[in-house]
């Protein structure tokens, strides 16, 4: 089994055993439960979350109610980080799209660790470059390409953080991923079936065909992925490869 395989996240994998240790004690395995808030926008880091599995998808919510995603988390990445760069709130509000378990620690622990350690701040640094990444082509690709394609990404975000086909998603959490309304939801649901993008869609469940969803989104989620194991591999040359458990493929 690899060290991702033991370890869970992908992280937490890059540490040598000495720099793991140094977190082991005070890390606490948890369910990560469908449709859990994670964190809410404005409240305070108490944990800092490195996911096993599933989804996590950012939010960001503005006064009318509206919401919008700008990243998903999985096994690559973690939650709550930035609280080493200093005390501040919580910038977004971090919702579990699909169940998974996950590794936290106390914040306070963690922020112990990360000062002892360079290659947990080396990790940390992975983590952060891949999200600016993220959030960047994200930004890009909400103000350019249509909603359609957008979805189809979304969704293949989503799958592939999972290890089957069928999402545990409903209509509303897309409409809150993808900022649009029910209706329009709807219509282009309709049109990736029609595509054979979607295979089946019933009680909060989307059966996708990935080939066909990778035909219906824009570049920019090939382009994602890319761009993540070039983050990884560029940081973590000098301990050696990340022994290949990135998103799934
Ligand atoms: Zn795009």
């Amino acid at each position: 089994m690899t060290r991702v395989g033991t370890i869970g996240n992908r992280l937490l994998a890059t540490l040598p055993p000495a720099d793991f240790d140094l977190l082991a004690p005070a890390l606490e395995t948890i369910a990560l439960d469908q449709d859990a808030v994670i964190s809410r926008e404005g409240d305070p880091v108490d944990h800092v979350l490195f996911p096993h599995s599933g989804a996590i998808s950012l939010m960001v919510g503005f006064a009318d109610g509206q919401t919008a995603a700008t990243a998903v988390v999985g096994r690559e990445g973690a939650i709550g980080t930035l609280s080493v760069f200093g005390p501040a709130p919580s910038g977004l509000t971090a919702i579990v799209r699909a169940a998974g378990l996950a590794s936290r620690i106390p914040a306070p622990r963690f922020h112990a660790a990360f000062s002892q350690s360079s290659a947990i701040r080396c990790a940390i640094q992975i983590h952060v470059r891949a999200m600016l990444v993220q959030l960047q082509r994200s930004g890009a690709c909400n103000a350019l390409h249509p909603a359609q394609a957008r979805m189809a990404r979304w969704l293949l975000h989503i799958r592939d953080r999972m290890d089957g086909d069928v999402l545990p998603l409903t209509q509303e959490a897309l409409s809150q991923i993808l900022g649009v309304r029910r209706t329009t939801v709807t219509l282009l649901m309709r049109n990736l079936r029609a595509a054979g993008a979607i295979r089946s869609e019933r009680r909060g469940h989307i059966e996708i065909d990935r080939s066909k969803l990778v035909a219906a989104a824009c570049e920019c989620h090939g382009t994602m992925r890319l761009e993540l194991e070039e983050v990884f591999s560029m940081n973590t040359t000098r301990s050696g490869p990340p022994d290949g458990a990135g998103v799934s493929a």
